[in-house]
């Protein structure tokens, strides 16, 4: 087994590397995220300019194609400074994969060339108020066929970045009577702004400029050009993506402990006390050695789902999992690097709070820590528990 990056993965990485010491470094990426409600423009700009949005779709649309191991190793430069802003990456590239995919073909030509442009932003709208891990259970958005389209109306919640994205992709029942709640579910590109949608920002702990919003729809008329995939099939399209969502998700939280232990480090040796550096204290150093070893962990398990999803290997277990082991160790670290740094650790100038702010939404979102443990035990025969 190989887990080498080979020579072009390699200079991909330092390419990134430059590129976020250059354009977003950790001060900056501090800044962005300070502004709460103020959507970073400027950051996605950057992106765009840098081409990042291309990354991973198909080049016959306009991208510039790459694997699942190239998206990994974007996810995780840019999360080492930029932390959960990098989702601001993610959540575009996790809709164009999956109109890619699925779209029609003349909604991809007109889509993907300016997705892969950064021209247009396209929000996840799957989460509804009455529930996230039981979505299918508790979906009440509902879509009614009518003459050239469908009337869309209900609640979504937490849709990140949708008041400033063109699109919704939006899942609705299309199906009420389905003999399986999993049967009767659509998926939509919802025009944004459109007649019917009301957007608002919630407050939120970490990630705070990315608004994270509800998103009220009131008869919401959708073209049926707008319509992704098929009909009633929308959650068996969305089964094939979650995936490659929990490895970016996976390669974000190792990104963050590659930030956390820069930081560690370099406050060790800065400050003293006793007339030593602090990096002296046995004590400090174990707790820089579980850093390293929790590190070594995520990055071992995330390189292994995307070395088995890039191989067409089933990777449904190993991509949760990866998701659970670096969240929590990303978490874990963030919390003991505040530690390290003592008061300086709470102060909103350092990077350490934000990384610990931002990295707890990954133990939540895209599926809970509880849940994903759920999948683990069901692939070791265990009987589902809900
Ligand atoms: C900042 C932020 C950004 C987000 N961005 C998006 C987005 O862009 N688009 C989108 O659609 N959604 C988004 N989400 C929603 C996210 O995916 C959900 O919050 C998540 O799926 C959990 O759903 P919930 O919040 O409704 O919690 P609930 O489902 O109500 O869960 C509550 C608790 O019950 C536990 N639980 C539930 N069922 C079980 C079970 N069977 N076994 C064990 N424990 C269980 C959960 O693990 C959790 O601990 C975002 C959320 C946040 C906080």
């Amino acid at each position: 087994m190989d887990f080498g990056f080979t020579d072009e993965q390699e200079q991909f990485r330092d390419m990134v590397h430059t590129w976020v010491e250059r354009e977003v470094p950790k001060e900056k990426a501090r800044d962005f995220e300070a502004q709460e409600f103020e959507y970073p423009f400027e950051l996605w700009d950057k992106m765009s300019a840098a081409g990042f949005h291309a990354i991973g779709l198909p080049e016959e649309h306009g991208g510039q194609g790459g694997d699942v191991v190239t998206q990994m190793i974007l996810a995780r430069e840019l999360a080492r400074s930029l932390a959960g802003l990098t989702w601001i990456w993610g959540i575009s590239s996790f809709c164009a994969k999956s109109a890619a995919l699925f779209a029609p073909e003349e909604l991809k030509k007109e889509l993907i060339p300016k997705l892969a442009a950064g021209d247009i932003r396209i929000a996840i709208s799957l989460t509804e108020p009455s529930g996230g891990t039981d979505v299918l259970g508790q979906m009440k958005t509902s879509a009614t066929k009518v003459d050239g389209g469908w009337r869309i109306s209900g609640q979504k919640i937490w849709s990140t970045a949708a008041h400033v994205s063109q699109y919704l992709m939006l899942v609705a029942r299309t199906d009420p009577n389905a003999a399986k709640a999993a049967r009767g579910v659509t998926i939509f590109l919802v025009p944004n702004p459109s007649e019917g949608i009301e957007i608002r920002q919630i407050p939120k702990v970490g990630m705070r400029s990315v608004g994270s919003c509800e998103v009220f729809l009131d008869d919401v008329f959708v073209p049926d050009t707008h319509v992704v995939g098929e009909v009633n099939q929308g959650w068996y399209q969305m089964l094939q993506t979650l995936n490659n969502e929990r490895i970016m998700v996976a390669a974000l939280c190792t990104g963050i402990l590659d930030g956390v232990i820069e930081d560690a480090v370099d406050y060790l040796g800065q400050r003293s006390a006793f007339g030593k550096p602090i990096g002296q204290f046995q004590v400090l150093q174990h707790y820089l050695a579980d850093m390293v070893m929790w590190r070594k962990q995520a990055e071992l398990v995330t390189y292994e789902a995307a070395w088995r999803q890039q191989k067409g290997l089933p990777c449904g277990v190993e991509s949760t999992m990866a998701k659970v082991i670096a969240s929590e160790h990303a978490g874990k670290a963030a919390d003991l690097g505040i530690q390290m740094l003592g008061g300086m650790g709470y102060a909103l100038e350092t990077n350490m709070q934000r990384y610990w702010r931002d990295v707890r939404l990954y133990r939540i979102g895209p599926i809970t820590s509880e849940m994903a443990r759920n999948v683990v035990a069901e692939s070791y025969g265990m009987p589902r528990s809900f």
